[in-house]
């Protein structure tokens, strides 16, 4: 399979149910992403803030880029002037970093509130009570360079769809609600990004509109090699 025909095969897959795809595009080279962009992709997401602003420079103007890894407030105005949308927020804080360089750069940044429905402590995100109380702060509403447009999350790495599949519902359930309860009047929070190529289906099933694809597009990346210490021996 090709990147070109991948694209073809998901896009018809996804289009026809409304469902976005953001193709990761993490560590893959600019002729990669280039064969996803001639077969007619246009919204490429990264997760290291580097990655995503060489790519930026390097490649056609046209393309959405779409933040999908965590984001330290020191690196929000190397993405500010050109990211659609940062899928990764978990803070205020952050929020308020974004919105301060989003109007410096005359612009608006849509944005995604990231929650914890995983069952590891690795993965980044707010629990429910923290997103409440995101909400519910009054300093939200006076941020104006930022349009909050719904949830993202990132199930557990398991083999039973079971648990995948519960995490999702979860997801679909609280944005469902946040939106009735906190964005009633506000047709930009639409937004449910979740589903990776692992579980995208059932992500689909249980309700995502957005998702985010890396090794189905481009196929598998490889994995860092670090340097061993036997390594080193062997050298000297
Ligand atoms: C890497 C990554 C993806 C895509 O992973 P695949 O399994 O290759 O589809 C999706 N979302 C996030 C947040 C990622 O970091």
């Amino acid at each position: 399979m090709s990147i070109t025909t991948n694209i073809a095969s998901l896009q018809a897959e996804l289009a026809p149910i409304a469902v976005t795809l953001v193709a990761v595009s993490k560590t893959k080279p600019n002729e990669e992403i280039m064969e996803a962009y001639e077969a007619g992709q246009r919204i490429f997401g990264e997760n290291m803030v580097q990655e995503l602003v060489d790519k930026h420079e390097q490649l056609p103007k046209d393309i959405e880029w779409h933040l999908i890894g965590h984001l330290q407030t020191n690196k929000v105005k190397y993405i500010a002037p050109f990211v659609k949308m940062i899928h990764s927020i978990d803070s205020l804080k952050v929020l308020k970093e974004i919105n301060k360089h989003a109007e410096r750069n005359k612009r608006v940044i849509d944005c995604l509130l990231q929650i914890h429905i995983a069952d590891e402590d690795t993965k980044f995100g707010l629990d429910h009570a923290e997103l409440i109380e995101l909400l519910r702060d009054e300093e939200l509403a006076e941020l104006k360079n930022i349009r909050i447009c719904g949830l993202m999350g990132i199930a557990t790495n398991s083999p039973n769809p079971k648990i995948v599949k519960e995490e999702f519902y979860e997801l679909k359930m609280l944005f469902d609600g946040v939106k009735a309860s906190y964005f009633r009047k506000d047709d930009a929070f639409s937004i449910l990004s979740m589903g990776m190529s692992a579980d995208y289906k059932l992500a689909v099933e249980q309700g995502s509109n957005m998702v985010r694809l890396g090794s189905t597009v481009f196929g598998k990346r490889v994995t860092k090699h670090f340097k061993l210490k036997d390594d080193n021996n062997k050298e000297s």
